[in-house]
């Protein structure tokens, strides 16, 4: 949530924003402008990555100012059924595929058509509750629509429908977590349940099956959600995953704190802008030496995929890089 009174007037947001080339006194000039209210250049520049909540060094989160006055200005020019395909995903049947009591519920939210498409088949999540669709929706989305209202709306009703379930939940969609973890906090809400990142999850497993893991000795590049500016900390257990299954994950322009969005959003408002950025970032990842790019976001692995197949580089889903450690898949060529 924007804390005014946390901001000193750095200019670190939007000085290290990608999207904009704003110097210091630029970059306080249109937040100033968005404290007093006023319209700023910079909400119809935004492509909503989320990243100036994290470059804010004070915790102020100036994307919530953004987003806000974005929303108040309908500053982000994406169509509106766009955002109407938002509104969709919380009619997405929804379903519970009952598993052991004593393992924890996996919840894909209304992802599973972005997934690959066999990955319940995988030992990783072998006799898992599985809960799927609209009702276990996380409405986070909606940051990358230029919206917060549908966020505030939608939250309380969020946590009460996964705290029904009784049980720990592990999230397979970056965004489900950045919504319990983080953006629920916004709202007063304290979330009842236990939880886990995919990240996580994977992590223990591969750690409690080491037998079973066969060290891949590749190199990767990594695209790292927006929603992961919202739980940086969780972070740490990719590496962690990484060094488990022998992949290397190479030093690139565009990962951890200065990596790009996947243009996800922005491909809805400015076509020719997302896949120039599409390009910089996909060029970055083969100019790294790696030999496949893991994505984590299903909406990531599904925007990435034309421009990775245009380069014939090699686009692999986290679970499925684990299963190919485990032995259930095999590397690409
Ligand atoms: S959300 Fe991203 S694009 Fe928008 S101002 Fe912040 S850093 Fe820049
Ligand atoms: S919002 Fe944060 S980064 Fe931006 S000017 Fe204020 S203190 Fe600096």
């Amino acid at each position: 949530m924007w804390g005014a009174l946390k901001c000193n007037f750095c200019g670190d947001c939007l000085v290290k924003c990608l999207y904009v080339n704003y110097d210091k006194d630029r970059a306080v000039a249109e937040i100033k402008a968005l404290m007093e209210g006023k319209q700023a250049e910079i909400l119809s520049q935004c492509v909503t990555c989320c990243a100036c909540r994290e470059y804010c060094p004070t915790g102020a989160d100036p994307y919530d100012l953004i987003l806000k006055a974005q929303e108040r200005y309908g500053a982000f020019p994406i169509p509106a059924e766009a955002v109407a395909a938002f509104d969709l995903g919380a009619q997405i049947p929804s379903e519970l595929i009952p598993g052991d009591p004593d393992k924890p519920i996996l919840s894909l939210c209304i992802m599973e058509r972005l997934i690959p498409e066999d990955t319940l088949d995988s030992q990783l999540f072998k006799g898992m509750t599985i809960v799927k669709g609209g009702d276990y929706f996380c409405y986070i989305g909606y940051v990358h629509v230029g919206r917060e209202s549908p966020i505030e709306k939608n939250a309380r009703k969020f946590i009460d429908k996964m705290a029904s379930l009784d049980k720990e939940i592990v999230f397979i969609h970056d965004d489900c977590y950045a919504m319990v973890h983080a953006k629920v906090n916004d709202y007063g809400i304290t979330v009842p349940f236990k939880y886990m990142h995919i990240f996580e999850y994977l992590r223990n497993y591969l750690r409690d099956h080491r037998s079973g893991v066969t060290r891949l000795n590749r190199k990767v590049a990594y695209q790292r959600p927006c929603a992961s500016r919202y739980t940086s900390e969780k972070d740490v257990f990719l590496d962690e995953i990484f060094e488990l299954i022998g992949v290397e994950r190479m030093r690139r322009k565009y990962d951890r704190e200065t990596a790009l969005c996947c243009t996800g959003p922005l491909i809805n408002v400015n076509r020719e802008r997302a896949v120039s950025l599409q390009a910089k970032n996909i060029d970055d990842a083969i100019a790294s030496g790696a030999h496949a790019l893991v994505t984590l976001c299903p909406m990531c692995d599904r925007v990435l995929r034309r421009p990775t197949s245009e380069r014939g580089f090699s686009k692999i889903f986290i679970t499925d890089l684990c299963r190919m450690a485990l032995g259930e898949k095999s590397f690409p060529a």
